[in-house]
């Protein structure tokens, strides 16, 4: 079977290897849809922590279960689900509280240890049903699968921001973790919902999801914007998935004193910062003197985002701007690449 295996930066390889086995309580996906995601373009770009040379990159996919394990009950020949193929180590303490993707020893398919999804078939060594395993509804096609787990990054953001009906909320950054954010936000009932980036076409998108406001950042100042939107009062919550040094600082600049910030970009670039340290000729730009919450993001809610998916919130056709065959992988990462002109890039194999 074909798969596209990973090499290090700029070297991705369309190659054969072997067809996996089920195993006792695990199960084998013919994938359908797969997803490039911005976090397969860190290691794409340059050298990057975890992720494993030799084996098959991606994430983000949706398909047909054609084989399962003599133990697996929960799941039949001819599903079609969502899934993330991993292996938790089922014993250290993150595990015990069923919060598989912190474990410490975890493999993950498409990061570290277990091939991924852009692969003809993808081996899962244990379905977790409704954990790690989804079926998807009739009414959802395999794109719209392969979107619940960059959609569910961004629910998960936006749920922990613990934004109320009636906040104003900024979504900094139109990926589709952002505009899973947007979507969910949106249906959290925000009052008013801004979202800036640099590409006409995700701005669109946001647009598609719900949001009330557009901001383009390269041509207009976000944080004005957003005191202006808020008579200077600054945004109730922010969510920073834009993953610049500056934007990172813009979120501290544009929310109000006791607001939340959740942070869900990964970020290239280190770059310093004081949290108590306003900066010059700005008297509120101080993470302590405001009094914020920042919030780190990992993880997704993958029923969350299920749920508005399956609503009608999030659609293929709003956010899917690109699909390549396998073969074409390289390309596909070319253009997830341009973030100006990409959405979120497919892969069908
Ligand atoms: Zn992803
Ligand atoms: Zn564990």
């Amino acid at each position: 079977m074909k798969a596209a295996i990973y090499y290090g930066p700029r070297d991705l390889r369309v190659e054969e290897i072997e067809y996996p086995k089920p195993g006792d309580i695990g199960m084998v996906l013919k994938v359908r849809a797969a997803g490039v995601c911005g976090s397969d373009l860190h290691p794409y770009k340059q050298k990057w922590e975890r992720y494993s040379t030799g084996m098959a990159i991606g994430h983000e996919y949706a398909g047909d279960v054609v084989e399962v394990g003599s133990k697996v009950t929960s799941v039949k020949v001819g599903d079609r689900v969502w899934g993330t193929a991993l292996k938790p180590c089922f014993k250290c303490e993150r595990c015990q509280a069923e919060d598989y993707l912190q474990c410490k020893d975890l493999k993950a398919g498409g990061i570290n240890g277990l091939h991924g999804g852009f692969a003809e078939y993808v081996w899962f060594p244990v379905v977790l049903l409704d954990r790690n395993v989804i079926k998807l509804a009739d009414t959802m096609s395999y794109q719209d699968g392969a979107l619940i787990e960059p959609i569910g990054v961004g629910t998960l953001a936006a749920k922990r921001t613990g934004a109320k009906a009636g906040d104003v909320a900024i979504v900094l950054g139109a990926g589709i973790v952002g505009l899973g954010a947007v979507a969910k936000l949106k249906d959290m009932g925000v009052s008013k919902l801004m979202v800036s980036d640099v590409s006409e076409k995700r701005l669109k998108a946001a647009k598609e999801l719900g949001a009330d406001i557009l901001i383009d950042a390269a041509k207009e100042d976000v944080v004005k914007r957003v005191m202006d939107e808020t008579s200077g009062r600054g945004a109730d919550v922010v969510v920073e998935g834009a993953g610049k040094p500056a934007t990172f600082l813009q979120s501290i600049d544009m929310v109000r004193p006791f607001g939340t910030i959740g942070v869900v970009a990964t970020y290239e670039e280190t770059f310093k910062f004081n949290p108590s340290l306003a900066r010059p000729g700005m008297p509120m730009t101080s993470l302590v003197r405001k009094n914020i919450r920042m919030n780190g993001c990992y993880g997704l809610d993958a029923h969350g985002s299920f749920d508005l998916i399956k609503r009608g919130k999030v659609k293929d056709k709003q956010v899917v701007s690109h699909v390549f065959p396998l073969d074409k992988i390289v390309e596909a990462f070319e253009t997830q690449m341009n973030a100006r002109d990409s959405i979120k890039v497919m892969v069908e194999s």
